[in-house]
């Protein structure tokens, strides 16, 4: 019997860039994941101007969030926001952890799925500590849940604003 299309997913990803054009960059991932088969991209955040987080002296980053519904598992899925880093002159082998980058592609939210596999972690880890991930993310999905917590985007945020 052939395989029965996998459901779509509701995903929630973060952006962020703080070399080069940091807006062109951004407008060309989203572009490139709207290409990808079986990502529909769904919402687009603004993006907005963050301080940076991090080892040493950097320059301000760029950072928006997206919702998509994909129809891939979601190491696929991260799988793909890699290659879209790489293509943007993101490379792994060279970038210090948290250090500069052209492209930041993270997968936050994977409908209400919590998966802890080497080298995925989902919901983000750092997610309710993440002012630049949770603001944009509200602007277009506050009421996302957030697994396992019993908690939603705007939630999360509004407890990191009174923290
Ligand atoms: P950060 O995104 O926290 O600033 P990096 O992008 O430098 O840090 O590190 C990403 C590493 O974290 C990758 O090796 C990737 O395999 C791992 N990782 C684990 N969970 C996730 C996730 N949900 N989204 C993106 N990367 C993840
Ligand atoms: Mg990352």
């Amino acid at each position: 019997m052939p395989e029965a299309p996998p459901e779509p997913i509701t995903a929630a990803i973060a952006l962020g860039a703080n070399l080069g054009d940091r807006r062109a960059t951004l407008e060309s991932a989203v572009r490139s994941l709207a290409l990808t088969p079986g990502v529909d991209v769904l919402r687009v955040s603004s993006f907005i101007e963050t301080a940076p987080v991090g080892p040493g002296e950097q320059d301000d980053y760029l950072n928006g969030a997206l919702v998509v519904q994909v129809t891939l598992a979601a190491h696929d899925l991260l799988e793909r926001l890699q290659t879209i880093e790489r293509v943007h002159g993101r490379d792994r082998a060279q970038t210090q952890r948290w250090g500069p980058r052209t492209l930041d592609l993270d997968l936050i939210l994977y409908a209400d799925r919590v998966i802890d596999e080497p080298g995925l972690h989902v919901p983000h880890p750092r997610l309710s500590e993440r002012a630049f991930v949770l603001e944009p993310l509200a602007q277009i999905a506050p009421q996302m849940r957030v697994p396992p917590l019993d908690t939603t985007v705007a939630e999360l945020l509004e407890g990191l604003r009174r923290a």
